[in-house]
Protein backbone atom coordinates (compact mmCIF):
# COMPACT_ATOMS: atom_id res chain seq x y z
CA UNK A 1 0.00 0.00 0.00
CA UNK A 2 3.00 2.16 0.63
CA UNK A 3 3.00 2.69 -3.24
CA UNK A 4 -0.19 4.84 -3.22
CA UNK A 5 0.38 7.11 -0.19
CA UNK A 6 0.30 10.64 -1.90
CA UNK A 7 4.19 11.94 -0.99
CA UNK A 8 4.12 15.63 -0.01
CA UNK A 9 6.26 18.87 1.45
CA UNK A 10 4.96 21.63 3.89
CA UNK A 11 6.37 24.73 3.47
CA UNK A 12 5.76 26.36 6.71
CA UNK A 13 4.89 23.39 8.65
CA UNK A 14 4.59 25.49 12.21
CA UNK A 15 2.04 28.57 11.08
CA UNK A 16 -1.77 28.05 11.33
CA UNK A 17 -2.24 26.71 7.92
CA UNK A 18 0.96 24.57 8.51
CA UNK A 19 -0.15 23.16 11.64
CA UNK A 20 -3.83 22.31 11.24
CA UNK A 21 -2.74 20.38 7.97
CA UNK A 22 -0.94 18.16 9.49
CA UNK A 23 -3.78 17.43 11.79
CA UNK A 24 -5.59 16.92 8.99
CA UNK A 25 -3.05 14.29 8.02
CA UNK A 26 -3.03 12.62 11.11
CA UNK A 27 -6.55 11.65 10.86
CA UNK A 28 -5.60 10.03 6.89
CA UNK A 29 -2.13 9.01 8.23
CA UNK A 30 -1.80 6.25 5.63
CA UNK A 31 -2.70 8.21 2.81
CA UNK A 32 -0.02 10.60 3.12
CA UNK A 33 4.52 10.15 3.50
CA UNK A 34 5.92 13.32 4.43
CA UNK A 35 8.89 14.74 2.25
CA UNK A 36 9.60 17.98 4.11
CA UNK A 37 8.92 20.46 7.03
CA UNK A 38 9.76 24.11 7.19
CA UNK A 39 9.28 26.72 9.39
CA UNK A 40 10.93 30.45 9.45
CA UNK A 41 12.07 30.47 12.84
CA UNK A 42 9.39 28.35 15.57
CA UNK A 43 12.39 25.27 15.64
CA UNK A 44 11.17 24.31 18.78
CA UNK A 45 7.70 23.29 17.34
CA UNK A 46 9.33 21.83 14.05
CA UNK A 47 12.05 19.48 15.90
CA UNK A 48 8.97 18.25 17.41
CA UNK A 49 7.14 17.68 14.23
CA UNK A 50 10.20 16.28 12.65
CA UNK A 51 10.73 13.81 15.33
CA UNK A 52 6.84 12.75 15.05
CA UNK A 53 6.86 12.19 11.38
CA UNK A 54 10.43 12.01 10.11
CA UNK A 55 10.68 13.92 6.67
CA UNK A 56 13.27 13.19 4.17
CA UNK A 57 14.39 17.43 4.47
CA UNK A 58 13.80 19.93 6.84
CA UNK A 59 14.52 23.61 6.60
CA UNK A 60 14.42 26.83 8.86
CA UNK A 61 16.07 30.05 8.58
CA UNK A 62 18.02 29.13 11.71
CA UNK A 63 21.68 28.35 10.88
CA UNK A 64 22.50 26.34 13.99
CA UNK A 65 19.35 24.06 13.59
CA UNK A 66 19.90 20.66 12.86
CA UNK A 67 18.63 17.31 12.84
CA UNK A 68 19.99 14.14 12.55
CA UNK A 69 19.21 11.56 9.85
CA UNK A 70 17.31 14.17 8.29
CA UNK A 71 18.98 16.46 5.31
CA UNK A 72 18.90 19.92 7.05
CA UNK A 73 18.35 23.45 4.07
CA UNK A 74 18.44 26.73 5.26
CA UNK A 75 16.45 29.62 4.07
CA UNK A 76 15.13 30.18 0.44
CA UNK A 77 17.82 27.94 -0.93
CA UNK A 78 16.43 25.49 1.07
CA UNK A 79 12.88 25.97 0.05
CA UNK A 80 13.80 25.92 -3.67
CA UNK A 81 15.65 22.65 -3.21
CA UNK A 82 12.89 21.11 -1.54
CA UNK A 83 11.10 21.84 -4.61
CA UNK A 84 13.18 20.43 -7.19
CA UNK A 85 12.56 16.60 -5.74
CA UNK A 86 10.50 15.07 -7.89
CA UNK A 87 9.11 12.60 -5.00
CA UNK A 88 7.14 15.41 -3.94
CA UNK A 89 3.04 14.19 -5.48
CA UNK A 90 2.04 18.27 -4.17
CA UNK A 91 3.35 20.59 -2.18
CA UNK A 92 1.93 22.35 0.42
CA UNK A 93 2.87 26.43 0.31
CA UNK A 94 1.29 27.75 3.39
CA UNK A 95 4.31 29.62 3.91
CA UNK A 96 3.18 33.57 4.57
CA UNK A 97 4.40 36.42 2.22
CA UNK A 98 6.30 36.49 -0.32
CA UNK A 99 9.10 33.91 0.20
CA UNK A 100 6.35 31.47 -1.09
CA UNK A 101 6.72 33.15 -4.73
CA UNK A 102 10.04 31.33 -6.42
CA UNK A 103 9.59 28.04 -4.04
CA UNK A 104 5.67 27.53 -5.70
CA UNK A 105 7.48 27.92 -9.28
CA UNK A 106 10.34 26.45 -8.92
CA UNK A 107 7.75 23.22 -8.05
CA UNK A 108 5.71 23.97 -10.93
CA UNK A 109 8.84 24.01 -13.33
CA UNK A 110 9.47 19.81 -12.18
CA UNK A 111 5.18 19.27 -12.45
CA UNK A 112 4.91 18.85 -8.96
CA UNK A 113 0.97 19.53 -7.97
CA UNK A 114 0.98 22.89 -5.95
CA UNK A 115 -1.96 22.93 -2.93
CA UNK A 116 -2.13 27.17 -2.52
CA UNK A 117 -2.32 28.53 0.80
CA UNK A 118 0.09 31.77 0.00
CA UNK A 119 -1.81 34.93 -1.05
CA UNK A 120 1.48 36.23 -2.43
CA UNK A 121 1.92 33.99 -4.90
CA UNK A 122 -0.84 35.02 -6.92
CA UNK A 123 -1.25 38.38 -5.92
CA UNK A 124 2.56 39.43 -7.11
CA UNK A 125 2.68 36.74 -10.00
CA UNK A 126 -0.33 35.80 -11.06
CA UNK A 127 -0.02 36.02 -14.70
CA UNK A 128 3.50 34.59 -14.03
CA UNK A 129 2.83 31.73 -11.94
CA UNK A 130 -0.94 30.13 -13.80
CA UNK A 131 0.76 30.77 -17.41
CA UNK A 132 3.73 28.15 -16.26
CA UNK A 133 1.67 26.12 -14.45
CA UNK A 134 -0.85 25.70 -17.39
CA UNK A 135 2.65 24.83 -19.73
CA UNK A 136 3.20 22.20 -17.06
CA UNK A 137 -0.05 20.68 -16.30
CA UNK A 138 0.42 21.48 -12.87
CA UNK A 139 -2.46 21.82 -10.84
CA UNK A 140 -2.89 24.48 -8.68
CA UNK A 141 -5.20 23.53 -5.85
CA UNK A 142 -6.59 26.34 -3.51
CA UNK A 143 -6.69 26.27 0.03
CA UNK A 144 -8.38 29.32 1.03
CA UNK A 145 -11.72 28.47 1.84
CA UNK A 146 -13.29 31.23 -0.61
CA UNK A 147 -11.22 29.71 -3.46
CA UNK A 148 -11.44 26.13 -2.58
CA UNK A 149 -15.44 26.50 -2.97
CA UNK A 150 -15.16 27.89 -6.20
CA UNK A 151 -12.80 25.44 -7.24
CA UNK A 152 -15.55 22.63 -6.50
CA UNK A 153 -18.46 24.62 -7.77
CA UNK A 154 -17.13 25.24 -11.44
CA UNK A 155 -17.49 22.19 -13.68
CA UNK A 156 -16.62 24.05 -17.21
CA UNK A 157 -15.66 27.42 -16.60
CA UNK A 158 -17.02 28.38 -19.95
CA UNK A 159 -20.50 28.60 -19.11
CA UNK A 160 -20.24 30.45 -15.53
CA UNK A 161 -21.26 34.07 -15.53
CA UNK A 162 -19.95 35.29 -12.27
CA UNK A 163 -18.73 34.47 -9.07
CA UNK A 164 -19.39 35.18 -5.74
CA UNK A 165 -17.30 35.49 -3.13
CA UNK A 166 -18.56 35.85 0.69
CA UNK A 167 -16.73 37.79 3.06
CA UNK A 168 -17.95 37.54 7.11
CA UNK A 169 -16.94 41.10 6.89
CA UNK A 170 -14.75 41.05 10.46
CA UNK A 171 -15.05 42.50 13.54
CA UNK A 172 -16.32 45.98 12.28
CA UNK A 173 -19.43 45.08 10.17
CA UNK A 174 -21.40 46.71 12.26
CA UNK A 175 -19.19 49.83 13.74
CA UNK A 176 -19.13 52.97 12.65
CA UNK A 177 -16.23 53.87 10.38
CA UNK A 178 -14.70 56.16 13.00
CA UNK A 179 -14.63 53.17 15.54
CA UNK A 180 -13.20 50.95 13.27
CA UNK A 181 -10.70 53.54 11.78
CA UNK A 182 -9.71 54.31 15.37
CA UNK A 183 -9.57 51.01 16.59
CA UNK A 184 -6.92 48.93 18.96
CA UNK A 185 -5.01 46.33 17.58
CA UNK A 186 -6.63 43.82 20.59
CA UNK A 187 -10.11 44.97 18.85
CA UNK A 188 -8.88 44.73 15.00
CA UNK A 189 -7.51 41.25 15.98
CA UNK A 190 -10.39 39.98 17.34
CA UNK A 191 -12.00 38.18 14.34
CA UNK A 192 -15.88 36.65 15.07
CA UNK A 193 -15.16 33.79 12.87
CA UNK A 194 -12.08 32.53 11.69
CA UNK A 195 -8.49 32.17 13.80
CA UNK A 196 -5.87 33.10 11.75
CA UNK A 197 -2.85 34.49 11.49
CA UNK A 198 -2.58 38.89 12.75
CA UNK A 199 -1.42 39.86 9.27
CA UNK A 200 -4.51 38.05 7.68
CA UNK A 201 -6.65 38.97 10.69
CA UNK A 202 -5.73 42.84 9.71
CA UNK A 203 -6.87 42.34 6.73
CA UNK A 204 -10.02 40.49 7.42
CA UNK A 205 -11.04 43.77 9.38
CA UNK A 206 -10.35 46.23 6.48
CA UNK A 207 -11.69 43.84 3.76
CA UNK A 208 -8.15 43.89 1.80
CA UNK A 209 -8.30 40.36 2.53
CA UNK A 210 -11.25 39.87 0.43
CA UNK A 211 -9.64 42.37 -2.04
CA UNK A 212 -6.38 40.32 -2.23
CA UNK A 213 -8.92 37.20 -2.54
CA UNK A 214 -10.59 38.47 -5.55
CA UNK A 215 -7.14 39.46 -7.47
CA UNK A 216 -6.42 35.47 -6.48
CA UNK A 217 -9.53 34.39 -8.03
CA UNK A 218 -8.92 36.09 -10.85
CA UNK A 219 -5.84 34.72 -11.67
CA UNK A 220 -6.85 31.14 -10.40
CA UNK A 221 -10.37 31.05 -12.76
CA UNK A 222 -9.15 33.44 -15.35
CA UNK A 223 -12.93 35.57 -14.90
CA UNK A 224 -12.58 39.47 -15.13
CA UNK A 225 -13.07 41.53 -12.51
CA UNK A 226 -16.27 42.87 -13.19
CA UNK A 227 -17.25 39.28 -12.84
CA UNK A 228 -16.61 38.88 -9.70
CA UNK A 229 -18.31 39.76 -6.79
CA UNK A 230 -18.68 39.68 -3.25
CA UNK A 231 -21.19 39.64 -0.75
CA UNK A 232 -21.24 40.18 3.09
CA UNK A 233 -22.22 37.01 4.58
CA UNK A 234 -21.47 37.01 8.96
CA UNK A 235 -22.29 32.94 9.32
CA UNK A 236 -19.30 31.64 7.10
CA UNK A 237 -21.03 29.01 6.17
CA UNK A 238 -21.40 29.32 2.42
CA UNK A 239 -17.52 30.00 1.47
CA UNK A 240 -18.56 30.61 -1.80
CA UNK A 241 -20.45 30.52 -4.92
CA UNK A 242 -21.33 30.68 -8.86
CA UNK A 243 -23.49 31.87 -10.98
CA UNK A 244 -23.93 29.98 -14.50
CA UNK A 245 -25.01 31.58 -17.61
CA UNK A 246 -28.70 30.37 -17.07
CA UNK A 247 -29.24 31.67 -13.88
CA UNK A 248 -28.38 28.73 -12.00
CA UNK A 249 -26.15 29.86 -8.77
CA UNK A 250 -23.84 26.75 -7.44
CA UNK A 251 -22.59 27.41 -3.55
CA UNK A 252 -20.44 24.83 -1.56
CA UNK A 253 -21.02 25.34 2.00
CA UNK A 254 -19.61 23.72 5.23
CA UNK A 255 -19.15 24.57 9.10
CA UNK A 256 -16.29 27.31 9.11
CA UNK A 257 -13.62 25.09 10.06
CA UNK A 258 -9.80 25.36 7.66
CA UNK A 259 -9.32 21.39 7.94
CA UNK A 260 -12.16 21.42 5.55
CA UNK A 261 -10.50 23.21 2.58
CA UNK A 262 -6.93 22.08 3.82
CA UNK A 263 -8.02 18.22 3.16
CA UNK A 264 -9.44 18.90 0.02
CA UNK A 265 -6.50 20.83 -1.40
CA UNK A 266 -3.81 18.21 -0.26
CA UNK A 267 -6.32 15.22 -1.13
CA UNK A 268 -7.83 16.02 -4.66
CA UNK A 269 -9.62 14.78 -6.25
CA UNK A 270 -10.28 12.13 -3.75
CA UNK A 271 -12.71 12.57 -0.44
CA UNK A 272 -12.08 11.04 2.90
CA UNK A 273 -13.87 11.62 6.14
CA UNK A 274 -10.59 12.60 7.85
CA UNK A 275 -10.80 15.10 10.61
CA UNK A 276 -14.51 15.90 9.80
CA UNK A 277 -16.22 16.59 13.21
CA UNK A 278 -19.69 16.93 12.81
CA UNK A 279 -22.02 16.34 10.11
CA UNK A 280 -23.97 19.70 8.53
CA UNK A 281 -27.22 20.59 10.10
CA UNK A 282 -29.20 23.16 8.18
CA UNK A 283 -31.55 23.47 11.11
CA UNK A 284 -28.58 24.12 13.22
CA UNK A 285 -27.40 27.12 11.40
CA UNK A 286 -31.31 27.91 11.03
CA UNK A 287 -30.45 31.24 8.89
CA UNK A 288 -27.93 32.82 6.70
CA UNK A 289 -27.24 36.41 6.23
CA UNK A 290 -26.00 38.69 3.00
CA UNK A 291 -25.72 41.90 2.36
CA UNK A 292 -23.98 44.11 0.35
CA UNK A 293 -20.40 44.84 1.20
CA UNK A 294 -19.85 48.99 2.13
CA UNK A 295 -17.57 50.54 -0.03
CA UNK A 296 -17.34 53.66 1.74
CA UNK A 297 -16.32 51.94 5.05
CA UNK A 298 -14.00 49.64 3.45
CA UNK A 299 -12.46 51.11 0.80
CA UNK A 300 -9.49 48.82 0.68
CA UNK A 301 -11.71 46.38 -1.40
CA UNK A 302 -12.42 48.82 -3.71
CA UNK A 303 -8.96 49.77 -3.95
CA UNK A 304 -7.95 46.34 -4.80
CA UNK A 305 -10.73 46.16 -7.90
CA UNK A 306 -8.66 49.21 -9.30
CA UNK A 307 -5.32 48.17 -8.63
CA UNK A 308 -6.31 44.45 -10.14
CA UNK A 309 -7.69 45.71 -13.37
CA UNK A 310 -4.86 47.84 -13.77
CA UNK A 311 -3.32 44.51 -13.57
CA UNK A 312 0.97 44.05 -13.91
CA UNK A 313 3.13 45.06 -11.10
CA UNK A 314 0.07 47.74 -9.65
CA UNK A 315 -0.98 44.47 -7.51
CA UNK A 316 2.86 44.10 -6.16
CA UNK A 317 2.53 47.64 -5.36
CA UNK A 318 -0.42 47.61 -2.87
CA UNK A 319 0.48 44.06 -1.24
CA UNK A 320 3.62 46.18 -0.42
CA UNK A 321 2.35 49.05 0.49
CA UNK A 322 -0.50 47.53 2.70
CA UNK A 323 1.66 45.06 4.50
CA UNK A 324 3.98 47.54 5.44
CA UNK A 325 1.09 49.73 6.59
CA UNK A 326 -0.30 46.24 8.51
CA UNK A 327 2.91 46.04 10.23
CA UNK A 328 3.23 49.57 11.52
CA UNK A 329 -0.54 49.35 12.94
CA UNK A 330 0.47 46.13 14.55
CA UNK A 331 3.50 47.93 15.97
CA UNK A 332 1.14 51.18 17.27
CA UNK A 333 2.48 53.27 14.81
CA UNK A 334 -0.22 54.13 12.73
CA UNK A 335 -4.56 54.13 12.83
CA UNK A 336 -6.10 51.05 11.40
CA UNK A 337 -7.92 54.00 8.98
CA UNK A 338 -4.35 54.99 8.18
CA UNK A 339 -3.50 51.22 6.16
CA UNK A 340 -6.46 52.60 3.36
CA UNK A 341 -4.54 56.08 3.01
CA UNK A 342 -0.87 54.68 2.80
CA UNK A 343 -1.94 51.78 0.62
CA UNK A 344 -3.96 54.35 -1.55
CA UNK A 345 -1.68 56.82 -1.80
CA UNK A 346 1.29 54.32 -2.96
CA UNK A 347 -0.87 52.64 -5.45
CA UNK A 348 -2.50 55.63 -6.92
CA UNK A 349 1.12 57.38 -7.46
CA UNK A 350 2.75 54.22 -8.94
CA UNK A 351 3.73 53.73 -12.54
CA UNK A 352 2.34 50.52 -13.66
CA UNK A 353 5.09 47.96 -15.62
CA UNK A 354 2.66 46.14 -17.68
CA UNK A 355 4.24 42.35 -17.73
CA UNK A 356 7.33 42.45 -14.86
CA UNK A 357 9.74 39.72 -14.60
CA UNK A 358 10.08 37.81 -11.62
CA UNK A 359 12.90 39.93 -10.86
CA UNK A 360 11.02 43.20 -11.59
CA UNK A 361 8.50 42.43 -9.42
CA UNK A 362 10.99 41.80 -6.71
CA UNK A 363 12.79 44.97 -7.33
CA UNK A 364 8.89 46.71 -7.17
CA UNK A 365 8.23 45.15 -3.95
CA UNK A 366 11.76 46.26 -2.17
CA UNK A 367 11.39 49.61 -3.65
CA UNK A 368 7.58 50.39 -2.38
CA UNK A 369 8.36 49.11 1.32
CA UNK A 370 11.04 51.38 1.51
CA UNK A 371 9.34 54.43 0.25
CA UNK A 372 6.07 53.17 2.62
CA UNK A 373 8.08 53.35 5.13
CA UNK A 374 8.86 56.47 4.64
CA UNK A 375 5.31 57.97 3.86
CA UNK A 376 4.49 56.35 7.22
CA UNK A 377 7.20 57.93 9.22
CA UNK A 378 5.20 61.07 7.91
CA UNK A 379 1.71 59.96 8.48
CA UNK A 380 0.67 63.09 10.45
CA UNK A 381 1.18 65.48 8.05
CA UNK A 382 -1.00 63.21 5.30
MN1 LIG B 1 -10.37 33.42 2.79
Amino acid sequence: MTENKRKISILGSTGSIGTQALEVIDKIADKFEIIALTCGNNTDLLRKQCEKYKPKYVCSNDKNFKMNGIKTLHGDEGLEEICSDRENDIILVAVSGKIGLKPTLRAIDNGIDIALANKETLVMAGDIVMTKAREKGVKIIPVDSEHCAIHQCIKDIKYVNKLIITASGGPFLHKTIDEMNNATVEQALCHPRWNMGKKITIDSATLMNKGLEVIEAHHLFGINFDDIEVVVHPQSIVHSAIEYKDGSVIAQLGLPSMHIPIQYAITYPERFEGIKSKSFSFSEIARLDFEKPDFNKFPTLKLAYYAGKLGGSATVCMNAANEEAVFAFLNGKIHLGDIYKITSTMTKSHSVIKNPTIDEIFEIDKEIRIRTKELIINIDTM
